[in-house]
C-alpha cells in the first residue's frame, strides 16, 4: 500500500526534478523523527544545504556517529540541535520501552541484555533534554574543537523556535 504510493509520489518528483546544487551552510542539525518535524521549512534550509540527521527525540547521543562524519569528513564546525514540545519521547519511559521488547522475545536472554544497554533518552523538560545534549557534546572528546553547538526548542503548536543554548566545544 505505502509502497505503492511511494512509487507512484516519486514518479511525478522524478518528472520535474531538477538536480539540486551542493551549497553546504557548515550545519549538522540533529532534529525528531516526528512528523510534525519539517526541518527545512521551519529553519529556513533547502535542499542541499545542511546535513540533517532524524532520530527518536533527536538525541545527540544517537546521533554521534553522523555528528562525527560531518565534522571530521566533511568539515562541520556548528551542531544545530533541535528539539520540540508534546515530543513522544516525553510519553512513555525507557524501562517500559525495554519491557515491551522482552515482553515481545519472551525467554530470550540475549534480547533483555541487550535491550537493557539501550538508553532510549526519554525525557520530561524538553529545554533540559537540550541542555543534557548541549553537554552531553561539548563534554564528548570526539567533537570537534572550537565546533559551535547551539540548541533549540521548536514549539509544535504555533511553529515557532526558541534558541535555549549557544555554546562552544
Ligand atoms: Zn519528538
Amino acid at each position: 500500500m505505502i509502497a505503492q504510493e511511494f512509487i507512484e509520489a516519486n514518479e511525478q518528483y522524478a518528472a520535474n526534478f531538477t538536480k539540486p546544487k551542493i551549497n553546504a551552510r557548515g550545519v549538522i542539525v540533529v532534529t525528531c523523527m516526528d512528523p510534525r518535524i519539517h526541518p527545512y521549512e521551519q529553519l529556513g534550509l533547502k535542499i542541499g544545504e545542511a546535513a540533517i540527521v532524524r532520530n527518536a527525540g533527536g538525541s545527540a547521543e544517537d546521533a554521534l556517529n553522523s555528528i562525527l562524519v560531518a565534522q571530521y569528513a566533511f568539515n562541520t564546525k556548528h551542531i544545530a540541535i533541535v528539539h520540540h514540545t508534546d515530543c513522544g519521547m516525553t510519553k512513555f519511559t525507557t524501562e517500559w520501552l525495554r519491557n515491551k521488547i522482552k515482553e515481545a522475545n519472551p525467554g530470550r536472554d540475549d534480547v533483555a541484555k541487550t535491550v537493557d544497554g539501550i538508553d532510549f533518552h526519554n525525557f520530561t523538560d524538553v529545554e533540559a533534554s537540550v541542555q543534557r545534549d548541549l553537554k552531553y557534546l561539548v563534554e564528548n572528546p570526539l567533537v570537534v574543537k572550537g565546533s559551535k553547538v547551539t540548541g533549540w526548542v521548536y514549539d509544535v503548536e504555533n511553529g515557532k523556535i526558541s534558541q535555549v543554548g549557544d555554546v562552544i566545544v
